[in-house]
């Protein structure tokens, strides 16, 4: 996957609460184009691969129930400067710390419920990316 992708999950709580849409306006206006998308449900052992870099922190066990609670979108983001502006799109991982204006800020429920996943950096993203979607599943 090119650096100039990042991927990105609505969570189970914005999707439960019909928020994909304005969230995918949201991620549209800001020059993102969605090279690969999928709704579909993790099972809480997918969650727990996915997310296994935190699986010393308190939460990871929570997180996993949570991830795998309802159904989510996965999809594969493509800009310049993708991961970087993506993570300013969304905001803090707090919303109650999350800038004005941010997805996270708009739409997130909780510091565990937080509308939204973004890669951390080019590498994350391609593992991530790929994680979730084959190369016949996304453009280029
Ligand atoms: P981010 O998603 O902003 O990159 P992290 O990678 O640190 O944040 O954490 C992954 C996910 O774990 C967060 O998006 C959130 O859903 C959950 N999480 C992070 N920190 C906490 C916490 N202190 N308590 C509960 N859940 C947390
Ligand atoms: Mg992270």
């Amino acid at each position: 996957m090119a650096a100039n992708r990042t991927f990105t999950m609505i969570k189970p709580d914005a999707f439960e609460a019909g928020n994909t849409g304005a969230i995918l306006k949201m991620i549209e206006e800001a020059g993102f184009k969605i090279v690969a998308m999928k709704a579909t449900q993790l099972t809480p052992a997918i969650a727990g691969k996915f997310y296994e870099v935190h699986k010393e922190r308190p939460f990871y066990a929570d997180l996993c129930t949570y991830m795998s609670s309802g159904p989510i979108i996965a999809a594969i983001l493509e800009k310049d400067n993708a991961v970087e502006d993506y993570r300013n799109l969304i905001g803090a991982t707090n919303p109650a710390n999350a800038a004005e204006g941010t997805i996270r800020k708009i739409f997130a429920k909780s510091i565990e419920a937080n509308a939204v996943h973004g890669s951390d950096s080019d590498e994350n993203a391609e593992i991530e990316g790929s994680f979730f979607f084959s190369q016949f599943e996304r453009i280029g």
